[in-house]
């Protein structure tokens, strides 16, 4: 659905840009009023500019809270439109609109609402990364700081479809021991980290611990010492007496990792292959300059149909609500 590529006015050539882009972007984040929200996947440039930064659940929380005028989201897609759902009169940018997400691409609305309507007694639980339009025929929103703790509050007598990650979804199911559908759904950056290089790295590496998204596979989850969310990553390695981490989600984080402790090490889990696939390529399509020229032309900016907005914000509301007692930081 986001098929536009970058607009004419933002292909500039370096001669275009300010020489100092950091003075640059804070005076237009003066003059709009804006806010940089910035997932912790992105470059450490856009992390160290930005007003906030976290994960999917406290980025839909300031998302929900700021007073700017206008969002600069430093993110992908899924997450900007999340701002927009919940603030329909704010300008929302996303300073490159193709930085997508191949887990929510998995799940194309058309097949989910056929297999939704297999289970019709079924509600729907949707992981917040995918489509505006797998939101609108959500039940309740999840992330996966709070995912365990949502399927708990739901009755047991109360079956459930969960999209779209099967990897979040097995891992909610193992930690509640409910039984779930699952949409066959999954990260390529989470789905690729390599069981075997990972033990291998543990025998090289004996005193880290081995610390993992719950998008993982379950081998991969079976040799951490942690699972969490990003935020609870963080927040673990932060309080752990451990000195030394093999972190295995999208090594945009240990940027933060290494700036919120001191004397602490850590390395990133191997992908499958040699190549740098354990870094998001959606994520990484945002850049510091893609984002100055995002404010400097206010484009591109996040549309979305009021129909399809409303449906999406309701489950997101509930999330928003069944989540308020929860302390992330236990992932
Ligand atoms: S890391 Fe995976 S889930 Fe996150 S934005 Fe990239 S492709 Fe999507």
């Amino acid at each position: 659905m986001f098929t536009s590529t970058l607009p004419a006015t933002n292909r500039s050539t370096v001669a275009d840009l300010p020489e100092d882009l950091f003075a640059a972007i804070q005076e237009l984040k003066q003059k709009l009023n804006a806010v940089i929200l910035a997932h912790y996947y992105q470059d450490p440039d856009i992390q160290d500019i930005a007003d906030y930064i976290g994960d999917s659940l406290g980025l839909a929380r300031q998302a929900a809270q700021t007073d700017a005028d206008v969002i600069v989201f430093a993110g992908v897609h899924f997450m900007a439109e999340t701002a927009k759902i919940l603030n329909p009169d704010k300008l929302v940018l996303l300073p490159d609109l193709d930085a997508g997400c191949s887990l929510a691409e998995s799940c194309p609305p058309d097949a989910f609402a056929q297999f939704k309507a297999q289970y019709p007694d079924h509600i729907v639980v949707s992981y917040i990364n995918c489509t505006a339009e797998i939101k609108a025929m959500s039940d309740i929103i999840c992330t996966s700081s709070n995912a365990v703790e949502l399927v708990r509050q739901i009755p047991e007598n109360q079956p459930i479809i969960f999209a779209p990650d099967r990897n979040l979804g097995r891992y909610v199911m193992t930690e509640t021991g409910r039984e779930m559908v699952l949409w066959e759904g999954a990260c390529m950056v989470h789905e690729n980290f390599s069981q075997k290089k990972l033990v291998q790295l543990k025998i090289e590496h004996p005193e880290a611990e081995i610390i993992a998204h719950p998008e993982c596979e379950l081998p991969v989850l079976d040799q951490a010492d942690y699972i969490g969310s990003t935020t609870a990553l963080l927040n673990y390695v932060k309080s752990s007496p451990k000195l030394s981490f093999i972190v295995a989600t999208e090594p945009g984080i240990i940027h933060q990792m290494e700036k919120e402790t001191q004397g602490k090490s850590f390395i990133p889990a191997p992908p499958m292959s040699n190549c740098a696939c354990n870094e998001c390529p959606h994520m990484r399509l945002n850049t510091l300059e893609k984002l100055y020229l995002a404010m400097k032309n206010c484009s591109p900016e996040i549309t979305l149909s009021e129909e399809i907005r409303i449906a999406a914000l309701r489950p997101i509301q509930r999330m928003l609500e069944m989540s308020q007692n929860i302390n992330v930081s236990k992932g």
